[in-house]
């Protein structure tokens, strides 16, 4: 299959998936995540007509964003992050998914290019748990969250979450329900949050039944990854 045809069943899947959790149509995007595959295959989807492009690897990110600077694409950073990358990030960058802690986010807010518009950041959880992933636990997200809502130069969305890997599904939906929860409670006093990046290709479905507004996608779309 190509990748047009790629995208197009996951455009169906999430169409299906929203209509079963009886959410709008249009309600949730998708973020073609292209980390590892080249810049050839980003602009194949963007003829199919995809316009957001997730990447993990901040150089191999920034190269992609140079070699296709001639189309109109929306970047999210969505890997780790370390303090001395953060300049190319706020240079290059639209979103960033996967802040977990005030010192990224404060570079990323006085790095950001004063011709450009906010930074879309989200904090990443770690709602599993686990020693291998970022993130931070949700008894550190209100505080956390109420400082990076008063940075300049960034606007804080919401939350993005890596489950630990599950494939049944009504045990899938557990992490996602929980970020849902907690965005909700942050939203009582930080009403502008609007986004929960949550669901990769083996759980989108659980995900959006939970109130995903991004999917990340790399495998339905490109087919599997050599690495990483
Ligand atoms: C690789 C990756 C994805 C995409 O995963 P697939 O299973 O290939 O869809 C999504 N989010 C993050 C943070 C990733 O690193």
């Amino acid at each position: 299959m190509s990748i047009a045809e790629n995208l197009q069943d996951v455009y169906r899947r999430i169409r299906a998936a929203e209509s079963a959790a009886g959410r709008q149509p249009g309600s949730v995007q998708l973020l073609a995540v292209s980390k590892t595959k080249p810049a050839e295959a980003v602009r194949e989807a963007w003829q199919a007509g995809q316009r957001a492009f997730g990447e993990n690897y901040v150089q191999e990110g920034v190269d992609k964003v140079q070699a296709l600077a001639d189309l109109a694409i929306d970047w999210h950073f969505i890997g780790p992050l370390q303090s001395n990358k953060t300049r190319i990030v706020a240079e290059h960058f639209h979103w960033v998914h996967s802040v977990d802690r005030l010192k990224i986010a404060q570079r990323l807010s006085e790095q950001r290019p004063a011709d450009l518009p906010p930074l879309n950041l989200c904090l990443q959880i770690n709602i599993s748990g686990e020693d291998s992933k970022s993130g931070i636990s949700l008894s550190e997200l209100p505080a956390l969250a109420h400082t990076v809502a008063t940075l300049p130069n960034i606007q804080l969305r919401g939350l993005m979450c890596i489950p630990a890997p599950c494939t049944d599904p009504a045990q899938q939906r557990l992490p996602f329900q929980q970020l849902a929860t907690a965005l909700n409670a942050l939203q009582h006093d930080l009403p502008q949050l609007d986004t929960l990046s949550m669901g990769m290709t083996d759980d989108m479905d659980a995900a959006i039944a939970e109130g995903a507004t991004w999917v990340r996608i790399g495998t339905a779309i490109f087919g599997a990854r050599n690495y990483a």
